[in-house]
């Protein structure tokens, strides 16, 4: 007995956590119904066939609402747990967990109210069943019973044509489920032909394994008539034996006779039936509840195993999907700071790997310095700046009225500072050309960043932070860079003329021309016109020595300016800025930073009240493993 109570007890309790979450019946899921897993019995007839008599008969209690029409408008699921003598007996719902109802015409009561809660006071029909708990010493066995609303023909009382179908599929849709044990209520008073429960249990369950037939009313057939047809399973032949009932009459109902003298009135009636005699201890109220407790115990113990693999397989698809949807994000302000640090962390952490290597476009980088800028300085236009037609302009001009008697020391200025100039260009180009790699690699990064991929709002203020960043960066590389070309033309390298072949200059009476001793010229020309060719070629090649020596030094020291200020930067202190600014947010600013896609957080607050409830009945089956 034990065993039983705790089987179906335990059945009892996964039950109602399944309700508490949706998991019913007649519901549609967006999971793998549990509820459906478990066995349960239904209560299944036509209006007034007697199913709420046979419930309060096996509760022991007057507590069903009654009335003509359809009053049973949402299942009601009933649990039965079974007290010793002398304990509190009282009544409990599932929506109202903590209230014990010890009156029970307040049971009554609150059925109709929370049936009207549901459906409005439009008596319509809803599928979300109520949960009702009753512990007392008058309930025969533990059991859960499970009241339909009846099956009819036609509409009444301002209720829609429609409720007739709707009735039928909601009944239907509890009674089609597999593990569904179904209580067909039929009346010995009408033919069993046209019984709505038979037509319907017929209907899915073709071979009767899962209906047991019950039969009411027997003491309001017509005298001389007997139903044992339909009890010994000649009319309808079904796995389990028929059941005859006699409930209280209206009358007795009137009279309020109590429920221990409407059982031994049954009993009596049984007993001494010249009928039915013969099958006395076969029927009878009591005796159709143990039957039922029984089959359900045997049900369920053979259920266990399938239930338990359910369980342990939806736990591990929800834990699966949970760890792909990511943890939940928590409520208060420090945490949620905490989480933004993690999260920005983690972003920082796959950016940095791009630079450093493990992941690819750092090398692009060093593809600017040892490509894109040594070949931007060599396509630098010197050639053309410095054509002897060039090279004379500038000298020229730079001499003004009084052209130069020794070395053009004005001119050679004029034409490395314009010389010079041209690096200018080149250097800021590497700058941005490593600008952009690094732009493009926050971009790939936040595209890599997993943990990100749930918090849109998070992602584009990163990205906002970082590239604000990096545009700070890109102006200190400017500056920096530009400084090392001016730093170039404000101080030329004086050793560099110093070693450079002496023009021997002649102050002679021809006219004091300077003249060329450079290897190509001494030898040919003796004296020289300071106008001649030569004389500007060896100055725009002294120019051109000059700055192929600045260029070497830039392309080396560019390269050094502009990871300091970008790339070095980027690495360590990309965030420092979005750091500052997000120590200073207000909770609400750090919850719209965190803010997710909302079908993403209802469907992990569904998956994880579902873990929650695949957790708990998967100890509740652990508690109670001792049984298998
Ligand atoms: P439900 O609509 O299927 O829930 O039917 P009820 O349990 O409310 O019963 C309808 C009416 O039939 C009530 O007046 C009951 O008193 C009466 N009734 C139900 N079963 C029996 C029975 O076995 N014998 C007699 N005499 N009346 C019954
Ligand atoms: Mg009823």
């Amino acid at each position: 007995m034990a065993t039983m109570e705790s089987l179906i007890g335990l059945v009892n309790r996964i039950q109602r956590a399944c309700t508490a979450l949706g998991d019913y019946g007649g519901g549609d899921h967006a999971f793998s119904s549990l509820w459906d897993a478990l066995p349960s019995v239904a209560v299944v007839g036509g209006q007034s066939s007697g199913k709420s008599s046979v419930l309060e008969s096996v509760v022991g209690r007057d507590f069903l609402p009654r009335g003509s029409g359809i009053v049973t408008r949402r299942p009601l699921v009933l649990q039965l747990q079974k007290t010793e003598d002398g304990q509190e007996e009282y009544a409990e719902f599932g929506h109202l967990p903590r209230k014990r109802f010890t009156d029970f015409s307040l049971v009554r009561k609150e059925i109709q109210d929370e049936t009207d809660r549901v459906t409005g006071k439009t008596k319509q029909i809803s599928p979300v069943p109520i949960h009702l708990s009753i512990y007392s010493q008058m309930v025969l066995v533990n059991l859960t019973l499970i009241d339909l609303p009846g099956l009819t023909k036609v509409a009444i009382e301002g209720q829609p044509e429609s409720i007739v179908l709707e009735i039928e599929n909601m009944v239907r849709s509890y009674v089609e489920k597999p593990n569904c044990i179904i209580l067909a209520i039929s009346p010995a008073n009408q033919d069993i032909a046209t019984s709505d429960a038979i037509k319907l249990a017929k209907e899915v369950d073709a071979t009767g394994e899962r209906t047991f037939g019950v039969l009411t009313k027997l003491d309001l057939m017509d005298k001389g008539t007997h139903a044992l047809d339909v009890l010994e399973g000649r009319s309808y032949r079904l796995q389990h034996p028929w059941v005859g009932i006699v409930n209280r009459s209206q009358a007795d109902i009137n009279k309020n006779v109590d429920m221990l003298a409407a059982r031994r009135k049954e009993r009596d009636y049984f007993a001494s039936s010249p009928d039915y005699g013969h099958l006395s201890s076969k029927m009878g109220s009591e005796y159709l509840a143990k039957l039922l407790s029984k089959h359900l115990e045997s049900v369920i113990r053979a259920r266990i195993p399938s239930i338990t693999s359910l369980i342990t397989k939806s736990i591990d698809e929800l834990e699966s999907e949970l760890d792909h949807l990511g943890r939940p994000i928590a409520v208060d302000a420090g945490a949620q700071l905490y989480t933004i640090l993690e999260l920005c962390r983690s972003f920082d952490k796959i950016f940095k790997e791009h630079l450093d290597g493990g992941r690819p476009g750092g090398d692009r980088i060093y593809g600017v310095f040892d490509n894109q800028l040594p070949a931007a300085l060599r396509k630098l236009p010197f050639d053309r700046h410095l054509s002897i037609q060039n090279v004379r302009k500038i000298v020229s001009e730079a001499d003004g009225y009084q052209p130069h008697l020794i070395a053009p020391e004005q001119g050679y200025r004029r034409l490395i500072e314009s010389s010079l100039n041209y690096f200018r260009e080149p250097a800021e180009a590497s700058v941005d050309a490593v600008h952009f790699v690094l732009k493009e690699l926050v971009r790939k990064s936040l595209g890599e960043c997993q943990e990100l991929k749930r918090f849109p709002s998070l992602q584009s203020a990163i990205a906002g932070a970082g590239n604000e960043a990096l545009e700070k960066f890109r102006a200190e590389g400017k500056k920096t860079v530009t400084r090392l070309v001016d730093m170039e033309s404000s101080y030329l390298t004086v050793d560099f003329f110093r070693k450079l072949p002496q023009e021997i200059e002649k102050f002679g009476n021809q006219g004091g021309n300077p003249r060329e001793n450079t290897r190509e010229n001494s030898a040919a020309t003796p004296a020289f016109d300071r106008h001649a060719d030569g004389h500007f070629r060896r100055i725009g090649s002294n120019v051109s020595s000059y700055v192929n020596m600045v260029s070497k030094t830039l392309r080396n020291s560019i390269p050094k300016a502009v990871v300091y200020c970008q790339v070095k930067e980027a690495k360590q202190n990309l965030l420092y800025y979005f750091y500052t600014r997000i120590g200073k947010k207000e909770g609400k600013q750090l919850a719209d930073l965190l803010d997710e896609d909302p079908a993403l957080m209802e469907r992990r607050q569904q998956c994880a009240r579902r873990l929650e409830l695949y957790r708990k009945a998967r100890d509740e089956i652990d508690s109670t493993s001792w049984v298998r």
